[in-house]
């Protein structure tokens, strides 16, 4: 019971643990995604505005240098002097930081301003780079454009060209178009802005080639496309490809000496560019990071740290229940389980199937105890549970109660088997040295009982362990080892006995034992001759025990003499309300038991009871039983004479049953002889000629002694027509009443006699 509590307690502590670990531990995980999105998206929004704010920069720079060439392009007109134009061109230069400026008409005749204030007129449009060409072409058409980046033919530099168209009226009639080193963004690129100096920007072509490359690289390679060696995964090139060819953002990353490093790809919306934002993870940032990696790592610590406690929390249950299991369920000395655990493992054991139960103790151990010293006899129960323990098998067990008491199931139910394997282990444990001087030898008392079956494993465990400590009572009143099975019939006896023992005292204040009366009749005139005072002992539970069941033993504990001397009053009392009552008396017989009928006030206590109920003596018959002839003939004999003397008769009961002789007849002088019911039960059968002649011969004796006879145990009318036919003058038995109450007989017998009593 309480191991199925604890460990219920013990498995609940450990859910709960489990489910708050897997909680924290969802928790952490999920607080760890979290500040990890939220940084990284953090990130990237500052990633996307700072870097978005680099691409705005340049297209200013891109627009303002637009807007010169379309300022200027408001003073060209078809017939402006080319003299003029060409100064024109070389003020703006000074102004603007164009490598050159040039303008071309439709056809394709044009003036080059360079940076050193060099002028060329009527320089032809073929003799420009393809892609500078390409760009006054489409000015020329009336698009503004942007050129790819290209080696300039004049500078031998990196350029690219804007163009835009000049109009007079509605008509494109040149191009102006100016070209700038790619550098010019560096100054852009090379500050250490983007991301608080953690991030770098570089400026790339469609094709992935770097237009300007940050002064600051992760990269230390000279690298001229951001393909080039193994930094970016095959997934990653072939992502950045495809969205670079619909001119898409993109975040991914590349790795650079064990690190990975995000960047993000943002269209310019020209020519196919993209700025390429690399985040280093360092710079103002880094604190951040560093921040909520410190976050992260406590948060870390505190769940492993709650985890932890929890543990040894759950550890501490444990350990604490495992203590008190041990409490519980075993005994301190030897360490073999105790009584509750016997008790609850033969429960269970007996719902499953039967067995036996079996209980020891060593003869006279307390003697053992203060001859040998405690801690000898304690090294002997230990040895004990060490042999008991050898002797068991799977399914078997044992548990230590108090003292040398040690309870043993056994799966057997074969008294033999049972037998056998005690005998084994008896023998071991008797032949255990006590003492290594004496050769006091141990002898052990074993009490064995059965599973019956039936009732219900709790209620037949119980039965079991009363039962077994019945079986070693009985082996203890043994003298050498015994093995005592238990034995239901003895039992019953036993238990009745210890009832009636307890209570008889009690029972006899509280008026429990009832005057019974059976009539004897004259079987001259069927008249009432008398009654027989029968005792019948009501409990206060209303059970009705009869005689045969407490006389015995109150013959031997003396209680008789109590009981007889009440009954004897009762029947004084019946006598005195008949005669009170005008009814005419019959004398009532009264047992009297051996012990009572030698006490040495019996005469005067009797005839105390004869004043005080005013009864005249010969209403009182005193049975004794032939047995008491046999001890002593002659202190009987007195006894009775005393008796007579006072006007009491004198019946002896149960004649024929025990040894008596008609000698006695002859010794005693008693006034009636009642023949034991024996005689008629044998009489019964024909064959028995015999038994019928030695009642005749009682009889006859009786007659001529003047001894009045009485049979008992007349039961049919064939018994009362052979006691009659032999001349006996007094029948009793089931044939005229049983023993009834004193209130029925005055109801069925004496009320006829009041009218006669009364008539008188
Ligand atoms: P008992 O004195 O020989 O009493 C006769 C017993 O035979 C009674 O049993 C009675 O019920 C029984 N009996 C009567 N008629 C018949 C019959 O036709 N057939 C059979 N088979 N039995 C019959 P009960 O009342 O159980 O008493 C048993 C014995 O207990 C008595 O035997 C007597 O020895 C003793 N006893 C009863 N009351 C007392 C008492 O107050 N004091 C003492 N000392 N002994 C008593
Ligand atoms: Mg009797
Ligand atoms: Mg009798």
């Amino acid at each position: 019971m309480i191991e199925r509590k604890l460990s219920r307690r013990l498995r609940r502590a450990a859910v709960l643990v489990a489910c708050f670990s897997v909680a924290f531990l969802i928790c952490g995980g999920l607080f760890a995604a979290y500040l990890h999105n939220s940084h990284s998206q953090l990130l990237e929004d500052q990633v996307i505005l700072e870097t978005e704010e680099y691409k705005t920069r340049i297209l200013k720079q891109l627009q303002a240098d637009f807007q010169t060439l379309a300022t200027l392009s408001v003073f060209i007109q078809r017939d402006t002097d080319w003299e003029l134009l060409a100064e024109r061109l070389n003020r703006t230069q000074e102004y603007n930081s164009f490598v050159n400026i040039v303008y071309y008409n439709q056809d394709g005749q044009g003036i080059i301003s360079g940076q050193d204030g060099n002028v060329v007129i009527g320089a032809g449009l073929a003799e420009l780079s393809e892609d500078g060409k390409q760009s006054i072409e489409k000015a020329l058409a009336g698009e503004p454009s942007v050129s790819r980046l290209f080696e300039s033919v004049i500078s031998n530099r990196r350029i690219f060209v804007y163009s835009v168209p000049v109009y007079d009226g509605d008509e494109v009639i040149g191009a102006l178009s100016a070209s700038d080193h790619i550098e010019i963004f560096s100054d852009i690129f090379s500050g250490n802005t983007v991301l608080g100096g953690g991030g770098y920007i570089h400026m790339i072509d469609s094709d992935g080639n770097f237009l300007v490359r940050s002064s600051k690289t992760v990269v230390q390679e000279d690298l001229s496309t951001i393909y080039d060696g193994p930094y970016l995964s095959q997934d990653s090139k072939d992502d950045v490809r495809e969205a670079m060819q619909n001119q898409q953002r993109i975040f991914s990353t590349f790795s650079y000496e064990g690190k990975t490093y995000p960047f993000l790809l943002e269209p310019m919306g020209f020519n196919g560019w993209y700025l390429f934002c690399v985040n280093t993870g360092e710079g103002l940032y880094a604190e951040s990071n560093s921040s909520i990696l410190v976050a992260q790592v406590m948060f870390t610590a505190i769940v492993i740290f709650i985890i932890l406690l929890m543990l040894y929390g759950y550890r501490l249950l444990r350990n604490y229940n495992k203590d008190l299991l041990v409490l519980a369920y075993y005994d301190t000395l030897t360490g073999a389980e105790n009584m509750s655990r016997f008790r609850q493992k033969l429960t269970e054991a007996l719902t499953e199937s039967g067995g036996s139960v079996t209980t020891f103790c060593i003869r006279q151990f307390p003697f053992l105890t203060e001859i040998f010293g405690k801690e000898k006899s304690n090294q002997l129960l230990c040895q004990m549970k060490e042999m008991i323990g050898r002797h068991i098998q799977k399914g078997e067990f044992f548990s230590r109660d108090t003292e040398d008491r040690f309870y043993l199931f056994l799966k057997e139910t074969d008294p033999d088997t049972i037998r056998k394997r005690l005998d084994a282990l008896i023998k071991e444990i008797e032949a255990y040295p006590l003492s290594g001087r004496t050769d006091y030898r141990l002898a052990v008392y074993c009490g064995v009982t059965l599973s019956s079956g039936g009732n219900g494993a709790r209620a037949e465990m119980e039965n079991m362990l009363t039962r077994v400590q019945f079986a070693l009572d009985k082996a203890k009143e043994g003298h050498s080892s015994t093995i005592w099975f238990f034995d239901a019939e003895l039992h019953k006896q036993e238990e009745l006995e210890n009832y009636i023992e307890s209570h008889m005292h009690h029972a006899l204040q509280d008026g429990e034992f009832l005057l019974f009366l059976q009539p004897k009749i004259h079987l001259t005139d069927g008249a009432l001759a008398g009654a027989e005072a029968l005792v019948r002992w009501q409990t206060g539970s209303g059970r009705m025990v009869f005689p045969n069941q407490f006389i015995p033993l109150f013959e031997q504990n003396g209680f008789c003499v109590k009981l007889d001397l009440y009954m004897v009053e009762q029947a004084c009392r019946q006598i005195r309300s008949w005669m009170d009552r005008g009814i005419e008396p019959v004398p009532i017989s009264v047992n009297q038991s051996k012990l009572l009928f030698f006490e040495g006030d019996y005469v005067q206590k009797l005839t105390h009871l004869l004043e005080v109920y005013r009864i005249p003596a010969h209403f009182i018959i005193l049975e004794i039983l032939e047995g008491l002839a046999l001890e002593n003939v002659d202190e009987l004999s007195a006894k009775i004479t005393q008796l007579q003397a006072k006007g009491f008769r004198i019946s002896l009961d149960d004649f024929g049953s025990g040894y008596s002789s008609l000698n006695t007849l002859g010794k005693l002088q008693i006034d009636e002889v009642k023949l034991d019911k024996e005689f008629l039960m044998n009489a019964a059968d024909q064959k028995q000629m015999r038994v019928r002649l030695i009642m005749e011969e009682i009889v006859r004796m009786a007659g001529r002694l003047g001894i009045s006879t009485v049979a008992e145990g007349v039961e049919t009318p064939e018994d009362e027509q052979l006691i009659r036919a032999i001349g006996c003058n007094v029948g009793q038995g089931y044939l005229y009443s049983k023993p009834i109450s004193a209130d029925d007989f005055d109801r069925i017998y004496m009320q006829e006699r009041f009218k006669r009593g009364s008539s008188r």
